[in-house]
């Protein structure tokens, strides 16, 4: 892809019995790696080979930075971390929960039993083996919205709430590229907002919608869709509007 320093990976795997195709983000620079996200439990031999494609190396990668406590993003946070020495970092707002201090908000016992009622059986043991025993990792440093982190050139910390309270985007300003996480989706090359249906506070994720929509933007990778180069910026303003 165009940016040097960025990769754009692709975990994929079939869970409860759907294709899931997921978007780590791996930026590179001459330190060592930066990891954005870590894909689901089981998937860890999956994400090490998408890493040791690019860097040839798990010990590369010296940060990772979770952009919310959802378990497609935290899922192998501990073992990439116990494995590499690399540092962990997310919103204030998330961290009981990456930590397992808080049950994850989206794993409570109704919302799971609702989500699994029509589920077949071999789904459901698969649902229920994740959910109950989620990948807390301790998490060395919070981030805040507007920090600006010292990787790849400066990536600007963007608070989005609304998928969860401590969601946060990342933004390249010197490639005008936004890692939108899953405050957008991205879906046949087209932005779209947060799926609704795990977004709890939706109001909230249109603001944070509004908010990316103000930034200059040529590309958008979503953690689920992958990248947008095809007038993203325009496409984000005029979803913007529409959910405004
Ligand atoms: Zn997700």
């Amino acid at each position: 892809m165009a940016f040097d320093a960025v990769h754009i990976l692709e975990v994929k795997s079939t869970f409860a019995g759907r294709e899931m195709l997921l978007h780590p983000v791996l930026l590179v620079d001459p330190d060592g790696a930066t990891l954005v996200d870590t894909g689901m439990p089981g998937q860890f031999e999956l994400l090490r080979a998408a890493i040791e494609r690019v860097v040839g190396s798990l010990e590369r990668v010296r940060r990772i930075l979770l952009t919310h406590q959802d378990i497609d993003h935290i899922g192998n946070a501990a073992r990439v971390k116990e494995a590499s020495g690399a540092t962990v970092s997310a919103h204030a707002a998330d961290i009981p929960y990456i930590q397992g201090e808080r049950p994850l908000l989206k794993a409570n016992p109704e919302r799971l039993r609702a989500m699994l009622a029509s589920a077949p059986e071999e789904v459901r043991r698969q649902m229920e083996a994740v959910f109950s025993a989620p990948p807390a990792v301790h998490v060395d440093t919070a981030l805040e919205d507007g920090q600006v982190l010292p990787i790849a050139g400066g990536l600007t910390v963007v608070a989005t709430p609304g998928h969860t309270p401590g969601h946060i985007s990342l933004y390249l300003p010197r490639e005008r590229l936004l890692i939108s996480a899953d405050a957008l989706t991205v879906q046949e090359g087209v932005v779209r907002g947060p799926n609704p249906t795990n977004t709890p506070d939706t109001r909230a994720a249109a603001a944070s919608v509004r908010k990316l929509a103000g930034l200059a933007v040529d590309a958008v990778v979503a953690y689920h869709g992958g990248l947008c180069t095809q007038d993203s910026g325009a496409q984000l303003r005029a979803l913007a509007q529409e959910l405004a």
